[in-house]
């Protein structure tokens, strides 16, 4: 029997297009400069997790960029829900572009362009085996980004270089690492937050020139509930050698144990109680927080 192959549909400026059709033309300004920013939300069941405060984020950095956002939450729901249906793919990754559109290749924000907005909806990627239950490695690297981490733009190019150098060294996360007068300190993953565990009490680094990622904010309030202290700070290298736990976030890895950071086992190689406690409690949310 002959097969068909399904092509992806995609959504591009207000309609939808196959995703093989050439969309971003050579002079859209994510592309000549990353001038744009971009979300990545969890598809659920055909559902979108915490969708609103993801694109809240998103609202936030569009207007420090002077970006228009087009859209209205609602119009963009519908839109991820239409892929959900053309698509056929039920649990997947929603990404969203927003970039200040097309213009002749000046540095100056340009009079008149209009952005250019796309959302693609894709499986959800293979993740390594009993990743979640085992734990995983990560490398240590040093933050060489700017000092806007907190808005979500499509600069990635030290997150690429650390992620590349964590898969070379069969590492499933890079640790962002920077330094101030009391010594070395960690920031965020390339693309995940951190967060340790001593004598019971949960550290994760404060909002200073990082992500503020969603699955951060949703695991805080998770242990603040359960009665867990929380502390957002610097957390510094030394430290968080000798600390019981770590683990990391992301809409996608949600509470992944780390065992091993370089060649340093961490508590014993194996993941944490409290660890696996919040990895419980965050599946439990993930279930009742969709839209
Ligand atoms: N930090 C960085 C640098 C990231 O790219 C991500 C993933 N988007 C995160 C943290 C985690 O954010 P979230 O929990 O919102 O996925």
């Amino acid at each position: 029997m002959e097969k068909t192959i399904k092509t992806k549909s995609v959504f591009f400026n207000g309609y939808f297009y196959p995703e093989s059709k050439p969309l971003l033309p050579i002079l859209d300004r994510g592309v000549c400069f990353g001038d744009g920013l971009y979300e990545l939300i969890r598809c659920i069941g055909g559902k979108f997790l915490l969708f609103t405060r993801h694109i809240n984020r998103m609202r936030k950095s569009a207007d420090f960029l002077e970006i228009p956002f087009l859209y209205s939450d609602d119009e963009l729901l519908e839109t991820a829900q239409k892929l959900v249906k053309i698509n056929e793919i039920k649990d997947g990754e929603l990404y969203i572009e927003i970039t200040r559109g097309n213009a002749p290749r000046y540095h100056e924000f340009p009079e008149k362009a209009k952005p250019n907005f796309f959302m693609v909806l894709n499986p959800l990627r293979e993740m390594p085996d009993g990743c979640w239950i085992r734990g995983v490695k990560v490398i240590t690297f040093p933050d060489i980004r700017w000092s806007y981490c907190h808005f979500k733009t499509i600069n990635l190019l030290p997150n690429v270089l650390a992620k590349e150098m964590a898969k070379k060294g069969n590492a499933y996360e890079a640790f962002f690492m920077r330094g101030d007068e009391k010594g070395t300190y960690f920031t965020e993953g390339s693309s995940s937050s951190i967060f340790s565990v001593k004598n019971g009490v949960l550290r994760t680094p404060e909002l200073d020139n990082i992500l503020p990622g969603v699955t951060r904010d949703a695991v805080i309030n998770i242990a603040k509930k359960l009665n867990i202290k929380v502390e957002e700070r610097r957390v510094y290298l030394k430290e968080f050698k000798i600390s019981d736990e770590v683990f990391l976030t992301s809409t996608v890895s949600e509470v992944m144990p780390v065992i091993q950071m370089d060649k340093k086992k961490i508590s014993n190689g194996k993941p944490g109680f409290l660890t696996l406690r919040l990895q419980f409690h965050y599946k439990k949310f993930m279930q009742e927080h969709f839209q």
